[in-house]
Formats: structure tokens, C-alpha cells, sequence
């Protein structure tokens, strides 16, 4: 409904206007008693159609200029009511001010239709103002979407030379590839990393898949799945096996360019052959270092039976040699004292083993090796070892019957078999055969020793020569677990090896293989 402002000095036509037009329109209707309604009472209601006579105008003149000008570009319109003969002498500046004109006597029909038509032109003015300004809007958003465009492009040209060059500052090596393993492209950091020319690449000689080592194929087949579906692929570690066959470790990223006609990608590929040989180099040292732990635990409670036993031994013989005050008869103190020998040799024997193995683990066991005639010392051995053996082991020595010589340490050679013999007899309580065979092949000389004893569980197998390492069958019988290890070291001082093969309640062999002429 428009809104009609009625500036009437005339009561009469006041009274007759707000009449006609009431039903239609709303009206607003100030008390316009001359110069006493000042303008700035006008502004308190907004309007769309301001009917006002001649003397209004004349009072309120500045007040219509300035609502007029405050409304444009929108049509206000003002309708002036006056008498015939006040036309004539309306001036063409009256016409700026006022859109149209009622003489007296005023018709009902006539005011109707000019209002009508007024507050029509003010509706579509104000309909073209709101379309103008959503124009506007939609230029401005036009204009805003284009600038954001131009940006992106300039931005993706940017990141494009940027990506362009990091792909030549080989820093890292870049792949573009398909999903069926040839590579179309590659930076020179990526060839030089997997060790093929810029040729072999022309020719299609580098493919990315015959290039990876069978256990990562599952992995590959995982990655190329994430980039089905979402176009990139987390990095993650693979190996690549280089043109000369050596494998080098590497991480990778890759990312989709283009899904058809089929999967094409780029790749970032890093070398990290530095990362994991560190990586190694600190598990090796948190190995070491666990080791170490467990040889001191060892130690202490080796060291609390093993020594504690002969130490006893010792101390309780003594004593009773002390008490006795020389009642005891000879034969018995003769007893005592061997036995007390017995115990003393023991733990010789013990810081011998001890002593070697510390010695060895510094580098410091002496390495001597003289030309000496093996099967002599061996029978000499075999002999020396029958006599401490019970009667139950029958301790033979098989060899070829001839004489052969091989240049060896004699006193660590000595040590590695004793221990080997001194094992297989003590390790076969029930008795048995036991062999010390020679052999002499391809300029190595084989000491293997045989035994019918308890044999050796295959999980202890693996640790067996680790220092106070004992297998788990062992019970009651005493060692240390020293014996082992000595042997070892003085096997690896001649450049050799030792194997053994072994089954529980059947019996062990172990072979020791030593180079005659290093
Ligand atoms: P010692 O230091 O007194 O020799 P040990 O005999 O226990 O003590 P090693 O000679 O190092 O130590 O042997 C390590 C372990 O290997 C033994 O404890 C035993 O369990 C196993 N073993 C060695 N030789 C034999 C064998 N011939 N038969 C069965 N088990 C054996
Ligand atoms: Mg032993």
C-alpha cells in the first residue's frame, strides 16, 4: 500500500483528501498550521507520494529539494494542488521540484488516477533501483570471481615453475610414470640413484616394477589401490634394485596427473641409504649394549657356583687338615690334599677361560703358529684324555695314517680340542664311543669330534658359543658355559670355522675346519 503524504494548509481539502484516499492508501497527515511545522518534523516518515498546495510548497521549499535529491536516483514524486490562475505564473523552476499537478476544483476521479500513476512510477523506480544494485552486486561478484581466477592461474603457473624446479635441482629424484611400470620421465637425481643413463630411460629400459624386489610388490599394489581412490598415495619405504644389482633403499610419494586413458603419475623418490645405515648402526649398539647386560648377569652367577664350589672345597679340606692335629693318617691327608688340588686346578682352569676370553675380546690372545705335525699331536691328545675319561668312554682317534702338517698355534689348538674332548665325555654320562677324527682336504685340515651323549635341544643351538651360554638339558652336570666360546675365538684367530650338528639323546658332532697355510 503506498504511503501518502498530505501537506494541506487548506482544511477544507485536507479534510476531502485524507477522505478519498484513506480507503486505499495509508495517510499521513501532519498538522501543517503555517510556520509552525518545521521540516525536520517531516522526516520522521518515509512516503511515497507527497500531495502539498502552493503555500506549503512556498514554506517547506528547501525541505522538497533536499527529500527530492536524497531519493535519487528513485522518483519521490511531489503532486502540487492549485488554482488555475497560480499556474500561469509557475516558473519552470516550480517544475524541477514538482512531478505533476491538480487545478481547483479538484475532480475525485482525476486525483486518483494521478496518484496512481505517481506512486506507480515511484514503484517501478524503486523496483529499477533493486535490480540496478543486484546488477551491480552480480558485476561486482563477476568481477571478484575473475580476479580469483586470474590468481589461481597465476598461482598454479607459479607452483608449476616452482614444482619444475625442484625436479631440476635434482635433490631429490622425480619420476613420471604409468601404472603399468614404465617410467616416461625421470630427473637426473632419480637415474643416478638407481644407477641407469638418460639412454637406457629413452630406450624403456627402466621400468619401476621389474626394478622392485618381490617383497614390495604387495606394498606397490596397496599404493596404486590409495591412488585409485583418492588420487595420492602417503609416502612410504621400498627398496629399488639398482642397474648393477645392488638394491638402495628409498622413500616415495606419488600423486595422480591424469586418470585416462590410464593411470599416469609423478613420483618423489629419496634416497635414504644414509638414514637406514643409521638406523642400523643404532640398533646394532642397542644389541651390543643388551649383550653386554646379559654377559655381566651371567658372569655374576657363573662366577657365585662355579667358584664358590672348589673355593668350599678348599676351605673345608683345610679345615679338617687343621682340626685333625695331626691324628689323621697319611693315606687320608694325602686324599685331602689331592683334593684340595683337584679344586685349585679347577679354578685355574676357570680364570684361564676367563682370562682368554678377556684377553681375546681386547685382541690381545697371542697367535703363534708353528709348523706342527698333526696326527701325532692329536694321538698324544686322545692318549692324555683317555687317562682322565672313566672307563666307560673309549675315546678313538680315526685318521688317514699319514703324516701332515699344518701351521697352527699348538697351545690354542691344544685348548680347542681338550675343550671339544672334555665336552664330549662329560656330555655323555651314560658312556660311549667317542672319535676324534682328522682329515686333510683342499689344503684344510677337519678335526671332528663324535659323541653318543645327550645332544644339544635345537633352540640353544643357535647361542651355544656365547660365553655362559648352556643348554637347557644340561641338569646336573657342572660347566660354566666358558668352554665354547674359548674355542671359538681360537678357531677364528686360525681363520676358521666351527659347525655343529647335533640330535637330543642321539649325540654331537662338532667340526672344526682350520686353513693349513694362510
Ligand atoms: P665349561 O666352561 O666348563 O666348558 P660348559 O661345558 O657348560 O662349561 P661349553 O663348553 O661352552 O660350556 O658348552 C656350552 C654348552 O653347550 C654346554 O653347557 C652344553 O649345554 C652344550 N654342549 C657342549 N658340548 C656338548 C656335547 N658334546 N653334547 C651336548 N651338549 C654339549
Ligand atoms: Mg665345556
Amino acid at each position: 500500500m503506498g504511503r501518502i503524504l498530505l501537506l494541506l494548509e487548506h482544511q477544507e481539502n485536507r479534510r476531502l483528501l485524507s477522505e478519498w484516499l484513506a480507503p486505499r492508501y495509508s495517510v499521513i497527515l501532519p498538522e501543517v498550521a503555517a510556520q509552525v511545522t518545521e521540516p525536520a518534523d517531516l522526516d520522521s516518515q518515509p512516503f511515497d507520494l507527497c500531495i502539498l498546495d502552493a503555500r506549503a510548497l512556498d514554506h517547506f521549499w528547501e525541505w522538497v529539494q533536499a527529500t527530492r535529491a536524497a531519493e535519487k536516483p528513485v522518483i519521490l514524486p511531489f503532486l502540487l494542488i492549485t488554482t488555475r490562475q497560480d499556474v500561469g505564473y509557475a516558473t519552470r523552476h516550480l517544475w524541477q521540484s514538482i512531478d505533476d499537478l491538480i487545478t481547483k476544483p479538484i475532480e475525485k476521479i482525476e486525483l486518483q488516477a494521478r496518484v496512481e500513476i505517481l506512486l506507480r512510477s515511484r514503484q517501478f523506480s524503486l523496483q529499477l533501483q533493486t535490480t540496478n544494485q543486484q546488477l551491480q552486486q552480480q558485476i561486482v561478484a563477476r568481477q571478484q570471481a575473475e580476479a580469483g581466477e586470474e590468481r589461481a592461474i597465476a598461482a598454479q603457473h607459479q607452483s608449476e615453475i616452482q614444482f619444475q624446479r625442484l625436479i631440476n635441482s635434482n635433490l631429490i629424484g622425480a619420476i613420471a610414470a604409468d601404472i603399468e611400470g614404465n617410467i616416461t620421465d625421470a630427473n637426473d637425481a632419480f637415474l643416478r640413484m638407481v644407477g641407469y643413463t638418460r639412454e637406457d630411460l629413452k630406450q624403456g629400459k627402466i621400468r619401476w616394477n621389474d626394478m622392485t624386489p618381490p617383497e614390495y610388490r604387495d606394498r606397490d599394489r596397496d599404493s596404486i589401490e590409495e591412488l585409485r581412490n583418492t588420487g595420492v598415495c602417503n609416502a612410504f619405504e621400498k627398496e629399488y634394485i639398482r642397474a648393477d644389482g645392488s638394491r638402495v633403499p628409498v622413500l616415495i610419494g606419488v600423486t595422480v596427473v591424469e586418470r585416462s586413458p590410464r593411470l599416469n603419475c609423478v613420483a618423489f623418490v629419496l634416497d635414504i641409504t644414509q638414514r637406514k645405515q643409521a638406523e642400523a648402526e643404532m640398533r646394532n649398539a642397542l644389541e651390543k649394549e643388551r649383550e653386554l647386560n646379559e654377559l655381566k648377569s651371567r658372569f655374576v652367577s657363573m662366577v657365585s657356583h662355579e667358584f664358590r664350589n672348589p673355593l668350599n672345597l678348599i676351605s673345608g679340606t683345610a679345615q679338617l687338615l687343621v682340626r685333625s692335629n695331626n691324628k689323621l693318617s697319611e693315606p687320608k691327608k694325602q686324599e685331602l690334599l689331592q683334593r684340595q688340588q683337584a679344586a685349585v686346578n679347577r679354578l685355574i682352569e676357570l680364570l684361564d677361560d676367563v682370562l682368554t676370553l678377556g684377553r681375546a675380546e681386547v685382541g690381545k690372545l697371542e697367535f703363534n703358529p708353528i709348523e706342527l705335525e698333526l696326527e701325532a699331536f692329536c694321538r698324544q691328545l686322545v692318549a692324555e684324555m683317555q687317562l682322565t675319561a672313566k672307563e666307560a668312554h673309549a675315546i678313538a682317534l680315526v685318521s688317514p695314517g699319514k703324516r701332515f702338517t699344518a701351521k697352527v698355534d699348538k697351545k690354542l689348538l691344544q685348548q680347542i680340542l681338550t675343550n671339544l674332548l672334555s665336552n664330549a665325555i662329560k656330555y655323555s654320562p651314560q658312556g660311549g664311543d667317542i672319535t676324534l677324527e682328522l682329515t686333510c682336504q683342499k689344503n684344510e685340515a677337519i678335526f671332528r669330534v663324535k659323541d653318543e651323549g645327550i645332544g644339544i635341544p635345537p633352540k640353544d643351538l643357535q647361542r651355544l658359543f656365547e660365553s655362559f651360554h648352556r643348554a637347557s638339558n644340561v641338569g646336573g652336570i657342572p660347566g660354566t658355559g666358558l668352554g665354547l666360546a674359548v674355542v671359538k675365538q681360537a678357531v677364528e684367530l686360525h681363520q676358521g670355522a666351527i659347525a655343529v650338528e647335533s640330535e637330543e639323546e642321539v649325540g654331537t658332532t662338532f667340526t672344526v675346519t682350520l686353513p693349513m697355510d694362510r
